[in-house]
């Protein structure tokens, strides 16, 4: 993809692809509405890099003063298709002019259908499917659990080690890392088990022997016959883009299908063309029985969805599923502009690629530095986790500077990762071959510096 074609791409005003930084970051401008933050914002919502911004698109960020930062993060796998991609613009321009809510539960329209039509054509599978529409991902795994429920008329759920789905009480249940999200916030929901995750650099183990020793914990220590659902992430976010090993995620499919036990993929990080498929299960071909979606779905706008199996979405009585916003038509406008984009530009092809590059160039970090103890991830989803070289002793100090050093050299980056040990790399696809690179020269220059 060309500079020009991002250019064009972007909303509002083109604004220059470049990292341009005219001051210090933060600058003073943002420092003063740090200020303002602390006096009127809850102590407890956090900042990962405090630049106010004032526009974006394509892969830049633009702050109060003046500063255009490479975006690593697309605030968190939501603007995969860019900020303010036009396609999103446009739809959400004519939406909120003609109407901007009447609660779907109320008096309906058609862009919820146009979603729920699209999930069905997109998720997994070709069995006959259904939608419902949320505002949130947690909102989204809670409408899973719940409609899993009736439909097995059992109430276990199983969730994993490093698993990340939330911070409402079911959900937190389900989260596996205490600080930050669950300390205090207790007691927490029940019914929620917690088995063992593939993950390859800590287990070593083959995506069979994985499964079996996850089977055993829930056979064992759960039993089949309580079980509704098993919920997973397909690649792990926040627990540290764990990507279990291959063959793991098909054995849990094949023993649910035999249980009669739903396996509910959580999609909300790794789906919507983030991974080089529609969907990470796409990979291995896993056809689930639930998906959730959320993050990259709607452009930016709030939108999540469970889109399932007709029979088992139909479970729930009348009136049992919804909320005032879900589905909010502004939202779904948003939604279709977003997968409109992703469609006309193979915005999956263009993770591939993405994918591409920045394997390259973890890979030639990794070689330098043996603090990166793994290079993991697929697609525009990529990682590194940071251990005492030669160990799997986490390093979320090095990992910490690292990210740091970035953000004061106008990259925005994230970590995750149960020990806060992994750095991780989510660009909007809508950047630039030229911009990605610079972006990694950062990185790069980042593990020298705090070496
Ligand atoms: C972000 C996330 C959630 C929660 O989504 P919210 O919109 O923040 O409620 C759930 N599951 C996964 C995998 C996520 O990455």
């Amino acid at each position: 993809m060309t500079q020009s074609t991002v250019a064009s791409r972007t909303g509002g005003p083109a604004l220059p692809q470049e990292r341009r930084l005219v001051t210090e970051i933060p600058g003073p401008g943002s420092l003063e509405r740090l200020e303002r933050k602390r006096a009127l914002v809850a102590d407890g919502v956090g900042t990962t890099l405090p630049v106010f911004v004032t526009a974006a698109g394509g892969g830049v960020l633009v702050d109060v003063d003046g500063n255009s930062l490479i975006d690593l993060g697309s605030g968190i796998a939501v603007t995969t298709v860019g900020n303010a991609a036009p396609g999103v613009v446009t739809r959400v321009q004519e939406q909120v002019a003609a109407f901007t809510h009447t609660c779907f539960m109320v008096t309906p329209y058609d862009g919820y259908l146009d979603v729920c039509a699209a999930l069905a054509e997109l998720t997994p599978g070709d069995h006959a499917k259904k939608s419902a529409l949320f505002n949130s991902g947690a909102e989204a795994v809670e409408n899973a659990v719940k409609i899993a429920r009736v439909a097995t008329g059992r109430d276990a759920v199983v969730a994993f080690d490093h698993a990340y789905h939330g911070r409402t009480n079911l959900t937190m249940a389900m989260t596996a890392k205490n600080m930050p999200y669950k300390q205090g916030f207790g007691p927490f929901a029940g019914e929620v088990y917690r088995a063992p995750m593939s993950y390859p650099f800590r287990d070593g183990l083959a995506g069979e022997e994985a499964a079996a020793r996850t089977l055993d914990v829930v056979e064992k220590q759960v039993g089949t016959a309580n079980l509704a659902c098993v919920v997973i992430e397909p690649i792990q976010g926040e627990g540290g883009f764990v990507v279990p090993a291959p063959g793991f995620l098909p054995a849990l499919a094949e023993w649910c299908r035999r249980n009669d036990v739903l396996l509910v993929a959580d999609e909300i990080q790794s789906g919507f063309c983030r991974t080089g498929d529609w969907f990470a299960c796409d990979h291995e071909g896993v056809v689930p029985d639930l998906v959730t979606t959320a993050k990259g779905i709607a452009g930016g706008l709030p939108l999540a969805g469970v889109t399932g199996r007709a029979e088992i979405m139909d479970a729930v009585h009348v009136g049992g599923l919804g909320g005032t916003y879900g589905g909010n038509p502004v939202a779904c406008a948003a939604a279709l502009g977003a997968i409109e984009e992703m469609r006309s530009h193979d915005l999956a092809g263009r993770a591939r690629e993405i994918g591409t590059i920045m394997h390259e160039r973890l890979t030639g970090i990794a070689a330098e530095h043996p603090v990166v103890g793994d290079v993991r991830g697929r697609g525009a989803m990529m990682a590194v986790e940071l251990t005492e070289p030669g160990t799997t002793l986490p390093d979320p100090v090095r990992t910490a500077a690292i990210s740091a050093y970035c953000h004061s050299q106008g990259v925005v980056t994230l970590t995750c990762g149960t020990w806060g040990n992994v750095f991780r790399f989510l660009p909007p696809l809508a950047i630039s071959d030229a911009l990605l690179h610079e972006a990694f020269d950062v990185v790069a220059e980042a593990f020298r510096a705090t070496a």
